[in-house]
């Protein structure tokens, strides 16, 4: 592996961990993973936080979030 892929892959890494930090600030519909403060959602009234979400839902939301910002 060269140089520049080992880098590529620890800055992949900090992206990750930060989206992850980022997320946990909020509370999140677990059924259709919408942040709490949106105010568009199923209306079923199920709020919990990042890390209580399914693991399939969290990876969905971090690659949403890395493709965001
Ligand atoms: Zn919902």
């Amino acid at each position: 592996m060269g140089r520049n892929a080992r880098m590529e892959r620890m800055i992949k890494l900090v992206t990750r961990e930060n989206a992850i930090k980022d997320l946990s600030h909020g509370e999140y519909c677990c059924y259709c993973c919408e942040p709490k403060t949106s105010g568009s959602c199923c209306y079923e009234n199920h709020f919990v936080p990042f890390q209580d979400l399914y693991e399939e839902d969290k990876e969905a939301m971090i690659e949403e979030y890395l493709k965001d910002n």
